[in-house]
């Protein structure tokens, strides 16, 4: 076959996608005022290790890729970028914390009931954004042309990691510290 129509093919296939995601983007509950976030979604501090309670430490490896590493237990977390390995090695670290530790400023108002909706908005709402740029990036570049939005992309996947970070606290309290993380992953891909 030949190069042109794999790459038509492959575009129907993708934009197919595409306009799936927007459908389900056009569904979710109007929530825009849930997406306050005080300051950058990339500027994050690793909290301590749960076990030992001493803070990490930060490293570039070779292939690129940065690891937020416990110096006592070893315990790590990996990213593409700095903030991507602090903020997946602070869902590991969080029984501790309180959703007052995420700057998502809906998760602060005294509104019991609501919080647990916010937040299953927030998870489904980064996700879902993140997705539609991500295939029209790859539709762009599919087509020759030049791809809009990486920076955008990344903070867009940021948030992301902030909204499962409180569903990971909202879990904590609800089982009144108790709960224990399954290693649950909440649609990562
Ligand atoms: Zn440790």
């Amino acid at each position: 076959m030949q190069k042109q129509v794999k790459i038509s093919q492959t575009v129907t296939y993708l934009e197919d996608k595409l306009e799936k995601i927007e459908v389900r983007l056009n569904c979710l509950l109007k929530g825009e005022h849930y997406q306050d976030f005080q300051g950058s979604p990339f500027d994050v501090s690793p909290w301590q290790c749960e076990t030992c309670k001493v803070d990490p430490e930060l490293h570039r490896k070779n292939n690129g890729k940065w690891i937020c590493i416990c110096p006592r237990c070893s315990k790590e977390a990996i990213g593409k970028d700095r903030w991507e390995s602090i903020l997946r090695w602070n869902r590991e670290n969080c029984s501790l914390r309180t959703l007052e530790d995420i700057p998502f400023q809906a998760l602060h108002k005294d509104c019991p009931g609501q919080v647990e909706n916010i937040i299953i908005y927030l998870c489904d709402y980064y996700y879902l954004k993140k997705k539609q740029v991500g295939l029209s990036r790859q539709i762009a570049q599919m087509r020759g042309v030049r791809p809009p939005g990486k920076k955008y992309q990344k903070r867009l996947t940021a948030f992301y990691h902030w909204a499962l970070l409180a569903k990971d606290l909202q879990k904590n309290k609800e089982n009144d510290g108790s709960y224990k993380k399954e290693k649950e992953s909440y649609r990562t891909t």
